[in-house]
């Protein structure tokens, strides 16, 4: 397939991606293009103008910054993957990294891509919303900072400005964290995940496809709380989810395998 007409336009800088987005109504960033351009090929997406931030070197990094590492947008996946600071002190966003897609997705695609996108099956949104992660963006207005419990607003929408890019992630070091997500073959996107994490004191638990958007498990972190075992907590896995049905699994099935796997990451962590 042959994506409708567009412009190109590659930015220098922050500041020139949000001048170049302010030309065109209908611009869009380009990082990865690992999942932009597949849907320009479908004509699903039809921007008339991609603003290429892909080497704005500023935006790929990994820091410790106190209790938090904080990951520049335009970090890809094998960054994620390999970074000691992760791996030591926030391993489950190392971990999930390392199972997305190939290693040519691992290649290209960007962190920051993966959250804007706003994919229910991605596996970071899951986790941003697990760890309580904060995204900071720029834009026009300056810079702000996003929770991401605020962050995704709908299926594939975000509470990101249309002129805004997303600059960095925020997460708070935690050592204890397992992400696990069941795919039919390797290499496919998750037909479940589940991310669980102790953070500042509680356990967190968070869902891919499980819904419209990545979302949080409260009846299960609610249940623990109260003191429920595992096994007792995970039964409410599904409980304020809308599983989708598809090649992967029928909702029942993944309303399951949301229980499942639950009760296996709390027994893990
Ligand atoms: P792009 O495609 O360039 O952009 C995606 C969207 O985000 C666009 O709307 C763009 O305008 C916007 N955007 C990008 N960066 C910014 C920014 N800094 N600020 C504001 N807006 C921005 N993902 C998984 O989670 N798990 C998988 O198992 C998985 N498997 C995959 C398998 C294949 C074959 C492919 C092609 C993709 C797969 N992906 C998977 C998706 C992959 O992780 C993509 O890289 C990611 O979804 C998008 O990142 P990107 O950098 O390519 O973003």
């Amino acid at each position: 397939m042959i994506p409708a007409a567009f412009e190109y336009e590659r930015a220098g800088s922050v500041e020139d991606a949000i001048e170049l987005l302010g030309r065109d109504g209908d611009a869009k960033i380009l990082a990865g293009g690992h999942s932009l351009v597949p849907a320009m090929k479908l004509r699903i997406a039809r921007p008339t103008l991609l603003v290429d931030i892909g080497r704005i070197d500023d935006l790929r990094f990994v820091r410790e910054d106190g209790d938090r590492i904080v990951v520049g947008a335009l970090s890809r996946h094998m960054d994620v993957a390999a970074d000691p600071s992760l791996r030591t002190s926030c391993a489950i966003v190392a971990a999930a990294a390392e199972g997305i897609g190939d290693p040519q997705v691992r290649h290209r695609g960007t962190i920051g891509g993966s959250i804007v996108h706003g994919d229910p099956a991605s596996d970071f949104c899951s986790i941003v919303l697990a760890l309580d992660a904060e995204l900071v963006a720029r834009g026009p207005d300056g810079e702000r900072t996003i929770a991401a419990a605020d962050f995704f607003t709908g299926p594939f929408q975000t509470a990101l400005g249309p002129r805004e890019v997303l600059t960095e992630i925020r997460f708070p070091k935690v050592p204890r964290g397992v992400y696990l997500k069941f795919s039919r073959r390797a290499q496919d996107w998750a037909t479940v995940g589940v991310a669980a994490a102790e953070v500042n004191g509680a356990v967190h638990v968070g869902l891919t496809s499980m819904g419209g958007t990545p979302l949080r498990a409260a009846a299960v972190e609610q249940a623990l709380a109260s003191g429920a075992s595992h096994a007792e907590a995970a039964s409410h896995a599904a409980e304020g989810a809308d599983p989708p049905g598809d090649v992967s699994g029928s909702s029942a099935y993944r309303a399951h395998l949301a229980q499942v796997l639950v009760a296996r990451a709390l027994d893990r962590l």
